[in-house]
């Protein structure tokens, strides 16, 4: 029989965003935290996910300003390349560093961490891979996802975004298969870093934002050397040499790629840790099902992040565990507020969003729905005659135009939107905007100038 450590107030299942989150804020409101991690802390987000992916972006974005440098009469090299493993150094000094800040702040909280996966044995308790059994009246799943391969001959030729992160060159020739904002973030950056990227979609580019805006990201993406090929059919990978060709619905065999990438997709971390033990149902997808507080079907169990159908965002994992924590124990009663979540992808140039499209508000107001465009070349771009446009759209309803969507797509969008994203949450009008005297000269002006 196993011995049961029941010390605990609430285990924690998982130290991503949504674990780390849920229990730090626990402990600073005084339960004793157990938190079980097998891996590195941080999960997705640090260390496979938004912080080396950022670094890869910003280094990409470094790459093409040395461009636009050199054409602007800098002297710079005719095509500045990138020493990766100079780079990578830096990136991963970056996640350490993130590390041994997790790592003081658990201590400092006095959390409990075992580097070990767990499972349910029962409602309230779950054991350790050493046998060890923990007992709490809480328990948070926060196990996160993983990507997902499609089921084809040759798949596991191809690589997914956890591999990715291991690579220490550009390839020359690479394929990316998927129209997601991982796949587009990856093409983007590869393409930006010397890599000859193809963009295999079936359907279309981003689903859930704004079709002009994703077109013209198309068309910078095509502008910068992307081959973008749309309703692509993948039926197999064939191995050749060191690299793969791949097979088209057709019977087509394409030119050979030195590396394939798939992101076509994620699945809930759900394996392994005996559900049914405890009662815990998933829903049609296999993610965990939560209601509007995060609470799954059993008392004292919740789940938060990607093991739910909630956004796949951090910091959407970290809001939910917050507020999740503060209402079991301190004394708060607010959920958390899933309307307006404002989203950014890293493509070259990024895209955002907050709140709804033109085609989603239009669903839901009909004619009320009027909607305001600026489309221009942002400066530095019109000054090395660049063809890479900005596109930045506002999406009013009814008499006093109250804004229900601000999309941005361009140069900075990623750093405006969190503005204007406040600004949509408070309830603004079309006026309030044009009352706001701009900041000239910059791509933001162009939200408060909208005619
Ligand atoms: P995770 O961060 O995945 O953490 C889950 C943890 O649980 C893992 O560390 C895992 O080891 C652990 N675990 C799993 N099973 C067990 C078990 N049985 N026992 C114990 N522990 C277990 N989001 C953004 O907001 N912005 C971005 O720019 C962004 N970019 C991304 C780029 C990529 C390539 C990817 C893949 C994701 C990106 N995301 C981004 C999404 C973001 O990373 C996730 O939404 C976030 O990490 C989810 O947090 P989580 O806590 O739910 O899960």
């Amino acid at each position: 029989m196993n011995a049961v450590l029941r010390d605990f107030d609430l285990i924690v299942i998982g130290g991503g965003s949504g674990g780390l989150a849920g229990a730090f804020r626990a402990a600073e409101h005084g339960a004793r935290v157990a938190l079980l991690e097998p891996n590195l802390l941080g999960g997705t987000c640090v260390n496979v996910g938004c912080v080396p992916k950022k670094a890869m972006w910003l280094a990409a974005e470094v790459a093409g300003r040395l461009r636009m440098a050199r054409d602007l009469g800098f002297d710079v090299a005719e095509a500045p390349a990138l020493d990766w493993p100079t780079f990578i150094a830096h990136r991963q000094r970056y996640i350490a560093n993130i590390h041994d800040s997790y790592r003081r702040r658990l201590d400092a909280n006095g959390i409990v961490v075992a580097p070990m996966r767990a499972h349910f044995i029962d409602a309230r308790t779950i054991e350790c891979m050493d046998g060890v059994r923990l007992s709490a009246p809480n328990i948070l799943i926060a196990t996160g996802g993983h990507p997902v391969r499609p089921a084809l001959p040759g798949a596991e030729l191809g690589g997914v975004s956890d591999d990715f992160f291991q690579w220490t060159a550009a390839p020359e020739r690479v394929a990316i298969v998927g129209g997601g904002y991982i796949a587009v973030e990856l093409a983007g950056l590869l393409q930006a870093l010397g890599s000859r990227v193809d963009l295999l979609v079936r359907g279309r580019l981003l689903d859930g934002f704004d079709t002009e805006l994703v077109e013209q990201l198309g068309e910078d993406y095509r502008h910068a050397g992307v081959h973008l090929q749309f309703g692509h059919r993948l039926a197999a990978v064939e191995r050749d040499g060191e690299g793969v060709r791949l097979r088209d619905a057709d019977g087509g065999l394409s030119e050979r790629y030195d590396r394939l990438l798939f992101a076509t997709g994620r699945a809930a971390n759900t394996a392994g840790l005996h559900l049914d033990a405890a009662g815990v149902r998933t829903d049609a997808n296999g993610y965990v099902q939560v209601d509007a507080r995060h609470a799954t079907n059993v008392a004292g169990i919740h789940a938060v992040g990607d093991v739910t159908a909630d956004p796949a965002l951090t910091p959407v994992a970290i809001a939910a565990a917050r507020r999740l924590m503060d209402r079991l124990y301190g004394g708060a009663s607010a959920v958390f507020d899933a309307q307006d979540i404002p989203t950014v992808v890293f493509s070259h140039p990024p895209i955002g969003k907050v709140g709804l499209t033109e085609a989603q508000a239009r669903e839901q107001h009909g004619d009320a729905v009027r909607v305001y465009r600026a489309g221009f070349r942002p400066m530095l771009h019109a000054l090395v005659n660049s063809p890479q446009r900005s596109l930045f759209k506002l999406v009013c309803v009814g008499e006093e135009r109250r804004v229900i969507g601000i999309h941005l797509m361009g140069e900075a969008a990623d750093e405006i939107l969190q503005g204007f994203a406040v600004a949509l949450k408070r309830g603004i009008t079309l006026d309030d905007l044009r009352d706001t005297v701009a900041i000239h000269p910059t791509s933001a002006e162009e939200v408060v100038l909208m005619r």
